[in-house]
């Protein structure tokens, strides 16, 4: 039986600037404020740490409303490079467990601990946790279940700073009180169908019948009905991610604002470009991910004929990917990421 240990930072772009700057450390602030350099107050809070979110800040506001709240906050632009290198070094740390690992994303990743315990695997998550903290200097939280799924909602059930595992044996007791919409994936829209459906909790959806969900919902009502059962056993995908260059932005975005979408993504590919020369790589594989308000995702993918490294020809790949995005909603988080990679002198070729 393997066990899936997964790993979230705590407020991790926060935590990062804590990192860089000790004097930040238990002051309010906020991240996400790139966004000054072009347009006065645009963009949107792309992280705060815990202090400020008593406030009522959180990520994804826009930064004009932090601003009412708090105008005397320390207000800080990003430094991805950082965030991508202090990342790095943590995937790296986790690696050494010879385990394989998914990275979920910047700063989540799932281990599959094969032939593990739950005792094993919760004294390997508090090493893992004082590994990451002394050698690292970032606090983290970490779920072990039996499925992917679970071990990340026990990892949200726990955070911060925590550590939760969560058996076949609780797992139904874990979920029966918890409301439809902390099922992952799941927003604010389809929490209210299920719930005008008579779903208020997790532990009620459990009782509906499967053919009932995938009649109404699809593949993603197969999947709810295995989660509310608790039946639900995803294992890891071991790591495209890690072998992929991407860039994400937390906005506040209309997609039917056709120059405010050329822009942003502009500004991905440029940075996803720029890593991927430093990297001397080239890539074939062009993904744009971008996350609704109502918390669905869309993903869509291109791969191209011949390997790139071309700002020009990712933009306009980019911007092409860009035409399938649904311009009735509002977007609140938007990503570029290349994929198939090859190293430019040909040596090195990763797959
Ligand atoms: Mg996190």
């Amino acid at each position: 039986m393997s066990t899936i240990i997964y790993v979230d930072m705590d407020y991790f772009f926060a935590a990062c600037e804590e990192l860089k700057h000790p004097e930040l450390k238990g002051k309010q602030f906020v991240v996400g404020t790139s966004a000054f350099e072009d347009r006065m107050l645009k963009g949107v809070v792309q992280t705060c740490n815990y202090e400020t979110r008593k406030l009522g800040i959180h990520s994804a506001m826009p930064l004009i409303e932090a601003f009412r709240i708090k105008p005397d906050l320390a207000y800080l632009p990003e430094d991805y490079e950082y965030y991508e290198s202090t990342s790095k070094k943590i995937v790296d740390l986790l690696k050494s467990y010879g385990f394989r690992i998914e990275v979920d994303s910047i700063d989540e990743v799932a281990m599959e601990a094969l032939d593990t315990s739950y005792d094993r695997a919760l004294e390997l998550s508090k090493e893992i946790k004082a590994r990451i903290n002394d050698r690292i200097g970032l606090p983290c939280t970490i779920g072990v279940s039996f499925g992917k799924t679970f071990a990340k909602m026990a990892c949200d059930d726990a955070k911060p700073n925590g550590i939760k595992v969560l058996t076949e044996a609780d797992v139904k007791d874990f979920l029966r009180e918890k409301p439809v919409e902390e099922l992952p994936g799941i927003g604010k829209k389809t929490g209210d169908r299920l719930r005008a459906m008579g779903f208020d909790t997790i532990g009620r959806l459990s009782k509906a019948s499967a053919v009932a969900l995938y009649g109404e919902f699809g593949e993603a009502g197969r999947y709810m009905f295995l989660i509310a059962n608790g039946t639900e056993t995803e294992k890891i995908v071991e790591n495209e991610e890690a072998q992929s260059i991407g860039r994400e932005r937390a906005v506040r975005l209309n997609p039917a604002d056709r120059i405010e979408v050329e822009s942003i993504l502009g500004k991905l590919s440029g940075e996803v470009s720029a890593e991927a020369k430093k990297q001397n790589l080239l890539y074939k594989t062009v993904t744009l991910k971008v996350r609704y308000n109502d918390f669905t995702i869309h993903i869509k993918s291109m791969t191209l004929n011949h390997y790139i490294n071309s700002v020009e020809l990712l933009n306009e790949t980019v911007l092409g990917l860009s035409r399938y995005i649904d311009a009735t909603k509002e977007v609140n988080k938007i990503g570029v990421k290349v994929s198939t990679l090859v190293s430019m002198k040909g040596q090195n070729t990763l797959f």
